[in-house]
């Protein structure tokens, strides 16, 4: 620790136990050893000395001990030229003060028993609400248990200005935490500032000013102290738990603003017995490593509009929004819902204009938690029906977050969206399609509204996992294309890592089922050689995401005996497959078109079909809008074979599995592929390209007709026979 605060922390704990020590004499000579003292109608007496020591102080004279304690706590003051290891005795020294502040404050109870208010909201005359009484704590504590109310910020001080106290005030009471307010700067108080600044303050606004005085911050710990005991069921002297019931439990901090002194020292080291660390605005020496507190001990300097999210961050404080900030209704039974022709107010990507989505990590500074921009038109630029280019770039950041768990949040955005009534979303990566209902625009429904719901949900379902995410909202076409460049180097990069793993080497695939809320019977099995339909999950995303959510969509799938290694099918596979079907499905192949194809929701990338005059397949992606060789465009593939089905002849698969050895491996793989869109072949290439040296045709890529050569089988065949395309010598498909 610092030697300056640990130097100004000790100094100021024995100014203020010699403050106790001559208000002690005091009253013992004014009321005698017998006269009651405590706080006001609480069974936790002076409830920090009950929960330590087990004490309970309930009259002048068996203050004695306590003070005695609180000598024995005491280190000397710091001498200039001894250097001692310093974190120990300065938090012996803080947690001495607090002993010392409640007695203060009881004894200032029994000299004027006005001095703090006894209601539970300030009167105009008297601001200060002093220690809760057991009815408020019964009532306010609770919520720090039921997640309500996830801790609290000790704010001792004052902000330059009123406007700058209510705006910290109001960031803090969004993030549901409570305001403990006690001290002075420069004669200005947090709490009279915000009176002055208009504000409500009092526990029903959660924004509750102790006291006037730095003494007044222990009823803040007082307050963590009785939550530990009365909800936690720790015994009153177990110090031990409830420092660490409250390190775990009760995200608190302290924020001085303002002149830190010796005493307000004293105090912060006080707190960080409890965990609560110090975020401060003043240029203190900082307490960067780790140890008592989860994260830092003391970081300073902040400015005082990122004070709030410094110390959300520093104290590792996990954001809970509890309703997604929408003007329309939202929720899983809107997911199914369609908005067609007539109601479309707006249409973004579904390949009439580029539409991305990508979340990509950032350091916890680049992040303003709850940001959402929208750059270029919004909804109230543009007339029904209208079309933009769209590019959702949500960056997170988090001491947990890892690159890995980027798909697994992207891959959410398609049904969080979804279940905002009036929003219709399909797809994901690149291929992601949206549409805004009139209905939805009429309520007041922006693009800005996208990021909130994001914003929420993330928090909502993957708060474990990061800790600040802010979304960018791209409607021009430039930018969009900025993003579109990022977001593919990024699905490069994911589709890479799981290169050079093989079906074989594992013994465990995972199972993916996120789709079922629209295709009950469909259940995706990811192997490290087959991607998930939608490309957006691949072997190892799968295995990230049971690690955040063990009961989530994706689930380990032994594979169990090999039933038959060219079909792609395994005991452990068919076992789980009949489960997660609701016993819809026995078995499925994972490499086959023609036999037990796996099933295909209708989120696939791309979907490939049999032509039998050809004795190949083509595929068709997404994206590309004109007929196929099978006389079906892509949406009317999708719809006949989409649903959960499994449909001999035709399956859904990812763009990455094309080029896999997996890819339908039981009817001879690649050299059956005789016809896909010209834009996927591009797509593909360099892969493509790398897989026919392997399969020993380099000139592969050549052979496969596009619609360029034409969109019939009829067209193709010449094409095909003249460039002796191997599927033409393969055995016969039927
Ligand atoms: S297509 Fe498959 S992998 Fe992708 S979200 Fe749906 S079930 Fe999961």
């Amino acid at each position: 620790m610092s030697k300056i605060i640990a130097s100004a922390a000790i100094r100021g704990a024995h100014k203020i136990v010699e403050r106790a020590e001559k208000k002690y004499e005091e009253a013992l000579k004014k009321w005698g050893p017998n006269q009651e003292v405590g706080f006001p109608n609480t069974a936790y007496y002076l409830p920090v000395i009950y929960a330590m020591l087990g004490i309970p102080v309930q009259k002048i004279s068996e203050m004695k001990p306590v003070l005695d304690r609180c000598r024995i706590l005491l280190p000397p003051l710091v001498k200039e030229k001894v250097a001692l290891p310093y974190l120990a005795p300065a938090l012996d020294a803080g947690m001495a003060t607090f002993f010392a502040e409640e007695i203060i404050e009881s004894i200032r109870y029994l000299e004027a028993p006005n001095f703090y208010t006894k209601q539970e909201d300030p009167l105009p005359e008297n601001i200060w609400l002093g220690a809760a009484d057991d009815v408020i704590f019964r009532k306010r504590g609770v919520e720090f248990v039921d997640g309500t109310a996830p801790g609290f910020a000790a704010i001792v001080g004052a902000a330059p200005s009123p406007e700058v106290a209510k705006k910290i005030a109001i960031e803090l009471q969004e993030k549901n935490l409570y305001i403990f307010m006690a001290a002075e700067n420069e004669g200005k108080r947090f709490s009279q500032q915000l009176v002055e600044a208009g504000v409500q303050i009092g526990w029903p606004t959660r924004l509750v000013s102790f006291g006037p005085d730095i003494t007044a911050a222990v009823f803040a710990m007082g307050f963590a102290c009785r939550v530990a005991m009365a909800f936690g069921g720790i015994k009153p002297g177990d110090f031990r738990k409830i420092l660490i019931y409250n390190k775990d439990r009760t995200f608190a901090f302290v924020m001085p603003l303002g002149f830190v002194t010796d005493e307000w020292y004293a105090n912060a080291a006080g707190a960080i017995n409890w965990g609560f660390p110090v975020i401060a605005d003043t240029p203190i020496p900082q307490v960067l490593p780790t140890g008592i507190c989860t994260y830092e001990h003391v970081v300073s300097n902040i400015p005082h509009d990122q004070i709030v999210q410094k110390a959300v961050e520093v104290r590792g404080l996990k954001v809970t929004v509890a309703k997604v900030p929408i003007p329309v209704a939202y929720g899983p039974a809107f997911e199914g819902e369609r908005i067609r022709g007539e109601d479309i107010y707006l249409e973004c990507g579904g390949g009439r204009t580029t539409a991305v989505e990508l979340v990509t990590t950032k350091d916890m500074g680049e992040v303003e938690d709850g940001k959402i921009e929208v750059i270029g038109p919004d909804i109230k630029d543009v007339k029904a029906p209208a079309k933009l280019p769209l590019a959702i770039l949500a960056e997170v950041a988090g001491r947990q977050m890892q690159e890995d768990f980027e798909p697994i949040l992207e891959r959410q955005i398609h049904h969080l969206i979804n279940y905002a009534q009036g929003i219709m979303h399909i797809g994901q990566r690149d291929i992601a399609w949206v549409r805004v209902g009139k209905a939805a625009v009429e309520k007041g429904f922006t693009l800005r509204h996208l990021g909130d719901i994001l914003h929420a949900k993330f928090h909502q379902d993957f708060g474990a996992i990061f800790d600040k995410v802010q979304v960018k909202i791209f409607t021009e076409d430039e930018k969009v294309k900025n993003v579109l460049e990022k977001a593919r180097e990024a699905y490069h990069r994911r589709d890479a890592r799981i290169e050079g793993m093989t079906d074989e080497t594992e013994e465990t695939f995972y199972s993916c089922t996120l789709c079922q809320s629209f295709a009950p019977t469909h259940v995706c099995i990811i192997t490290p050689e087959r991607t998930g339909l939608c490309g957006a999950y691949n072997w190892l995303d799968g295995k990230a995401s049971f690690e955040i959510n063990p009961t989530g969509p994706n689930q380990p799938v032994p594979k169990s005996e090999v039933i038959d290694p060219m079909l792609g099918q395994w005991k452990g596979v068919n076992d789980f497959v009949f489960k997660a079907s609701r016993q819809k499905l026995e078995k499925y192949n994972a490499y086959s078109i023609m036999t037990d194809p796996m099933t295909s929701c209708g989120c696939f990338e791309c979907i490939a079909a049999v032509l039998p005059m050809c004795n190949g397949i083509m595929t068709v992606n997404r994206d590309f809008p004109g007929m196929t060789p099978c006389g079906m465009k892509f949406t009317t593939l999708a719809g006949s074979v989409g649903g959960g089905s499994v449909t001999p002849g035709f399956v859904g698969h990812s763009k990455h599995y094309i080029c896999s050895k997996k890819f339908i491996m039981a009817v001879g793989g690649i050299k059956r592929l005789v016809w896909m869109p010209k834009m996927l072949k591009e797509e593909i290439m360099d892969r493509l390209q790398k897989l026919s040296k392997e399969i020993g045709i380099p000139n592969f890529p050549e052979m496969i007709a596009d619609e360029t050569i034409g969109t019939t089988e009829g067209e193709i065949l010449p094409f095909l026979t003249e460039k002796n395309h191997p599927a033409l010598t393969m055995p016969s498909l039927f």
